[in-house]
C-alpha cells in the first residue's frame, strides 16, 4: 500500500491521522474500543487490515485496548522505538505502515505479550 502521508491526511479523521501517521497516543481510558466486548475483528482504522480477534483481547487495566496476539502473520510489523528515553517495541500495521501502539512482555500466558493499542487506530467489526 503506497499512499502518501498527504493522501492519508485527506482520507482520515484528524485524530486518527495523528495516531497512525504522527505516532500519536490517545489519552488512557478515552477510546471506544477499550470497553468493546462483542465478538468480532479489529481492523486497521486506515487500511482495513485484520489486526486482532476479540478472543485475544484482555483487560490490562492500562486504559488502552490490549491483546495477547495478532490476527495473523500479515497483521503487524515491529520497530524498535527509542523515543522518550525508553526502549520500546512499536507496533505498525503490516499493510499500510500506520502506527498502532506498542507491545510489552508483561501480558498473560501463554504469549505473555501485551499489545497496547490505540483505540483510534482500530475499527471493530462484529462477527455476523
Ligand atoms: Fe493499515
Amino acid at each position: 500500500m503506497n499512499k502518501t502521508k498527504d493522501e492519508w491526511k485527506e482520507e482520515l479523521k484528524p485524530e486518527v491521522f495523528h495516531i497512525l501517521w504522527e505516532k500519536g497516543t490517545e489519552p488512557a481510558f478515552s477510546g471506544k474500543n477499550l470497553k468493546e466486548k462483542r465478538i468480532g475483528t479489529y481492523l486497521c482504522a486506515g487500511c482495513g487490515n485484520e489486526l486482532f480477534k476479540s478472543n485475544e483481547k484482555f483487560d490490562s487495566g492500562s486504559g488502552w485496548p490490549s491483546f495477547s496476539d495478532p490476527y495473523s502473520k500479515e497483521s503487524v510489523d515491529y520497530h524498535i522505538d527509542l523515543s522518550h528515553g525508553l526502549k520500546r517495541v512499536e507496533v505498525l500495521c503490516k499493510k499500510c505502515g500506520g502506527h498502532l501502539g506498542h507491545v510489552f512482555d508483561d501480558g498473560p500466558k501463554p504469549s505473555k505479550k501485551r499489545f497496547c493499542m490505540n483505540s483510534l487506530a482500530l475499527r471493530f467489526v462484529e462477527d455476523k
